[in-house]
């Protein structure tokens, strides 16, 4: 059996079968846009392996920060110890943060640091007196993670919908409709607004990936939604919480995805490009009334606690990561990757099988009628040596934010060439959704 037959037969990889698994590429190496196969080939990574290589694979810096830290101590629980790496990064943390969310939490993935952000709500109105306040309001077409309260939160006609039963009914308002660089109207926070109104004695927070629904919907909506949010959170005495996972740290532009609307949430979420995609690390970050009310309360503590967190090795490269991201001026470079993408991408609104080609910051979105078939994906990757992951019917690159010109040619010309591709004629797979 050669390594590649043992993994179809015996490893499961992300939303797939292992009876009829779909094909994986041996990755060997990996450094700046490029993934290195056991071939010798090179592929693009387009989507920037899950949108978290924001500086490029191996980055010297970053690989560096963790060799250095390896040497001195590669983990210890943080219950009863802390350590420097951990302390530099939560200052860090709060110097990048809107002003005010300096209180951390350290998650060892994306989903956790949502189950903490829901959990810390949840607790703060338990310590103002009201436990019954713990339902979250999020979004259709949003994304939060795939653990079970993480799924709860996400679209529940989206990618859980089999685990529908097993989750605590929160509430949903309708996928937000009005698109970023349109005309704002009141009317498109109605169904917010309406939940909030009916069910607010009930809410401890509501949640959004602001600007950016991303797993689900790939959809880039109005700033002023999120003003109305703050507002509507406000008067109802609800939490607010920003799931800033995958829009943050200049992937749609400005640091945060807030920052378009100029919005502050109560608790926000990090997590993919924290660690600049070298190390799984992500942070929920509060405020000091979120932090002092559940302090105050009973119980007094916290109560979450994983094995790994605040793993030292972890924040450092996130410590590195961080710093990368001061001294470079990503904002420009996602303008820069902006402008690239639409010069090339915007003429695919013209193809029939194409029904809207959106483009933010270095998010470059091609929404078909019906995907072309995984052997014409598979072969657009190969013959232009760009990796591609399509879902639904996305076909979107969200590159490091190093990319060059040159680059994003070449990523553009593999997607005009995909979104020219006939449309899939096989009935849908079921289970397939990323
Ligand atoms: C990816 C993602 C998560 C989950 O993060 P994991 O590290 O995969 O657990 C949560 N929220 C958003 C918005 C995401 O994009």
């Amino acid at each position: 059996m050669t390594p590649l037959e043992y993994d179809r037969s015996f490893i499961w990889h992300p939303y797939a079968s292992l009876k009829a698994p779909p094909p994986v590429r041996l990755a060997r190496s990996a450094s700046g846009v490029e993934i290195e196969l056991a071939d010798g080939r090179r592929l693009i990574d387009a989507v920037s392996s899950w949108w978290c290589v924001a500086h490029g694979h191996n980055h010297p810096a970053i690989v560096e920060a963790i060799r250095r830290q390896s040497e001195k101590m590669c983990h210890v629980m943080f219950g009863g110890f802390t350590h420097e790496p951990a302390i530099a990064l939560a200052q860090k943390l709060a110097s990048f943060a809107p002003a005010g969310l300096n209180r951390v939490f350290f998650a060892d993935s994306g989903s956790i640091s949502v189950e903490v952000a829901a959990k810390m709500a949840i607790q703060y109105h338990a310590a103002l007196g009201h436990p019954e306040r713990r339902r979250i309001l999020a979004l259709k077409g949003g994304y939060h993670g795939d653990t079970s309260l993480c799924m709860a939160l996400s679209d529940p006609d989206g990618m859980h919908t089999l685990f529908k039963g097993l989750m605590t009914s929160h509430l949903f308002a309708d996928k937000p409709s009005c698109p970023f660089g349109g005309n704002w109207e009141p009317a498109y926070a109605q169904s917010l607004a309406y939940a909030i109104d009916a069910y607010g004695h009930e809410i401890a927070a509501v949640i959004c990936e602001p600007i950016l629904q991303a797993a689900n919907a790939m959809n880039f909506y109005h700033p002023s939604y999120l003003r109305e949010m703050r507002r509507l959170c406000d008067e109802s005495g609800a939490l607010l919480i920003f799931d800033e996972i995958a829009a943050g740290l200049h992937r749609t532009g400005p640091r945060w995805a807030q920052d378009h609307a100029a919005v502050t949430p109560d608790i926000m979420t990090v997590g993919k490009a924290l660690t600049g995609g070298h190390m799984t690390l992500a942070a929920t970050l509060a405020s000091a009334r979120v932090a002092d009310t559940i302090s105050n309360g009973r119980p007094s503590a916290f109560m979450h606690g994983p094995t790994f967190m605040a793993n030292p090795l972890a924040c450092a490269a996130a410590s590195a990561s961080l710093n990368l991201f001061a001294a470079n001026d990503y904002a420009a470079n996602a303008k820069r990757i902006e402008g690239w993408f639409s010069r090339r991408l915007m003429a695919l609104r013209a193809l029939p099988n194409v029904a809207d080609v959106r483009i933010l910051g270095a998010v470059a979105v091609v929404e078909m009628q019906r995907l072309p078939s995984q052997a014409d994906i598979s072969d657009v990757i190969d013959s232009h040596g760009v990796w591609l992951r399509p879902f639904c019917n996305f076909i979107y690159s969200m590159p490091p934010l190093i990319s060059d010109e040159q680059t994003i040619d070449r990523i553009s010309s593999a997607i005009m060439d995909l979104a020219s591709r006939p449309p899939d004629t096989t009935p849908m797979d079921p289970d397939f959704h990323e």
